[in-house]
């Protein structure tokens, strides 16, 4: 078995990934582009440490004084909470999503990490898959250019598109082309070898994202979480949501709840991904579409159910807590 690739590489054409090889939670990857002294990066990480060591191994690897312009993919933490140590860069952003930043923030996650009791599966859940993040003293630096649609950047002589492709995975995600090179940075509109995760959706809007990718001439990709890819990811990945969102649909059907229907769903064709608890989100979403109304999901009560979950499936080392009080509570 070949060794994930990990930290800042050369992936040729004057273009940089930096690849966390643990790619769950948090765990993001970021791109960079550069010519003639110039350079853009493509998202921040998770905290401020992760986002200096990430920056320090893009400045070995590129000939670059100072990055001018950061393009955050869309407004999760782990994807634009290093913005603060790039004090002078441009913030590129869709304006979808940087409204959505001004609305959570790194207090604000430390403040939900803290409201659950120490021996509530929440808290077990939550202390597993982000212990390991600083949340503490990050002042974040939003957006400074918003658009719509498309926008087409220069970089030296490099020509930079960022497309708009949400909602999907949240309200106001965008991919970056750099269509000479024929490389993509996906940002989390393609996840690899992890269960992605429908925060906003609708999963067809997604599905459509995963389209409008293989529509591009397209050699290298590099996404959001996980190893470099091409296009049988994107296909893989389109797979999956197709796949959900009929399963979901047949068991709304049936009455199931969000709960049961979670559970119900075979996931065989795609064990080997991790964050397998996330089905109980993507079933949400699936769910809010068919039922209409409201689409905003229910952060809490969904981290409660991937808890449980998790917990069942002895997901993150945790091991499942026999009738556990808090996973027994109304359906999500
Ligand atoms: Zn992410």
């Amino acid at each position: 078995m070949t060794k994930a690739q990990n930290g800042a590489i050369d992936i040729g054409n004057g273009l940089g990934a930096f690849l966390q090889a643990e790619g769950s939670w948090g765990y993001s990857n970021a791109g960079l582009v550069w010519d003639s002294g110039e350079a853009l990066l493509v998202d921040t990480l998770f905290d401020r440490e992760l986002t200096a060591r990430m920056l320090s191994e893009f400045r070995r690897l590129a000939p670059v004084d100072e990055i001018g312009t950061v393009v955050n993919t869309h407004a999760n933490g782990d994807h634009c909470w290093g913005n603060g140590l790039l004090p002078n860069a441009e913030i590129v952003a869709t304006k979808a999503a940087a409204e959505e930043m001004s609305q959570v923030s790194p207090a604000g996650m430390r403040a939900f990490l803290e409201s659950f009791d120490a021996d509530d599966p929440v808290a077990r859940y939550l202390d597993a898959v982000f212990g390991s993040f600083d949340f503490d003293d990050n002042e974040v630096r939003l957006p400074t250019r918003c658009f719509d649609g498309s926008l087409t950047l220069d970089v030296g002589t490099k020509r930079v598109e960022l497309h708009s492709v949400g909602p999907a995975h949240t309200l106001g995600d965008l991919i970056v082309y750099v269509r000479d090179s024929g490389t993509l940075f996906t940002g989390d509109i393609v996840f690899v070898d992890s269960h992605p995760i429908v925060w906003a959706g609708p999963v067809s809007g997604w599905i459509a994202a995963c389209d409008e990718i293989l529509s591009l001439d397209v050699d290298l990709i590099v996404p959001g979480h996980g190893p470099l890819a091409g296009r049988r990811h994107v296909e893989m990945m389109r797979e999956y949501l197709c796949y959900v969102e009929r399963e979901a649909f047949v068991r709304h059907e049936a009455g199931m709840t969000i709960r049961e229907a979670a559970r119900d769903i075979s996931l065989s064709r795609f064990e080997r991904w991790g964050e397998a608890e996330r089905i109980v989100a993507n079933v949400a979403a699936v769910y809010r579409e068919l039922e209409g109304g409201d689409q905003t999901a229910d952060y809490t009560g969904l981290t409660r159910e991937m808890a449980c979950l998790a917990e069942e499936l002895g997901l993150y080392g945790l091991a499942a807590l026999a009738a556990n009080p808090k996973c027994g509570g109304p359906q999500a």
